[in-house]
């Protein structure tokens, strides 16, 4: 396979399906499929899983309570939806463990690396919560700087959409989509691909960055495959000779 290792960064939201709130077992139990094909495969997979379907901590200091509580709140929802995609896993016999950020050992592993890369080279598929078990950060800065710690060498950031664009295609229909860009460009042009933190880890550590649709049947198990889908974030190109 090209990719021997890859982290794939599901938010909460591609959890939630048609559901108002919550995770949606169909999408669940679909996604869980297709990370059992990726595996399969030959491809080692860890997943860093959001907590937006259930709590945002920015949304909850929004309303007025603490931010730090809030972050915390956020993180153990995290917890939950890892908890929810274990489960789904294991019901189609994957071998799955997950490590938490935050102590919470009566449910699960602390997030130890040399642990988790023990677990993904046992064929076991290790998911990453509570983020970094620090609030101020996302699940995004998560995945970016768990990729970068087990040797990922591809960081899939799965989303709604086809890839990055240009604009937000839900709302610009003439947004178009980048199939390939720099960390640089994604950051100077503001592309909500990830928060800036997580592209700056990615780029300051050679991290790829795949963004495609989680909604398209079959585009995590192609993406693993090495094909060219969504968009790619990279480095700049090597510089042509400048000119005289
Ligand atoms: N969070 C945090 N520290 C982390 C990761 C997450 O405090 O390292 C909190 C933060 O409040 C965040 C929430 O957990 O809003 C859920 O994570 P995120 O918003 O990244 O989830 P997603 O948008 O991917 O569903």
């Amino acid at each position: 396979m090209p990719h021997r290792r890859i982290l794939l960064k599901l938010s909460g939201e591609a959890l939630l399906g048609d559901a108002p709130c919550g995770i949606d077992p169909a999408v669940l139990n679909r996604i869980a499929a297709e990370v059992a094909e990726v595996l399969a495969a030959g491809t080692q997979i860890a997943l860093v899983i959001g907590g937006g379907n259930i709590f945002r901590g920015a949304g909850l200091a929004g309303a007025g309570m603490d931010r730090v509580t809030a972050d915390q709140m956020g993180m153990l929802a995290t917890v939950m939806n890892a908890l929810a995609m274990q489960d789904a896993l294991e019901r189609i016999e994957v071998p799955t463990r997950v490590m938490s950020a935050l102590k919470i050992n009566q449910v699960c592993e602390d997030y130890i690396r040399r642990r988790a890369v023990a677990h993904l080279d046992a064929g076991r598929v290790a998911i990453f919560a509570a983020g970094i078990g620090s609030p101020f950060f996302t699940t995004d800065s998560a995945a970016s700087l768990r990729a970068i710690e087990i040797g990922a060498d591809l960081l899939i950031k799965a989303t709604k959409v086809d890839g990055i664009y240009s604009a937000d295609p839900v709302t610009h229909p003439d947004a178009v989509l980048y199939p390939r860009l720099t960390y640089d460009q994604a950051l100077r042009e503001n592309l909500k691909v990830m928060d800036a933190t997580a592209i700056v880890l990615c780029r300051d550590n050679q991290v790829p960055l795949r963004v495609m649709n989680i909604y398209e049947p079959g585009a995590l198990v192609r993406a693993a495959a090495g094909e060219d889908i969504g968009s790619l974030v990279e480095s700049e190109p090597a510089e042509s000779e400048p000119k005289e």
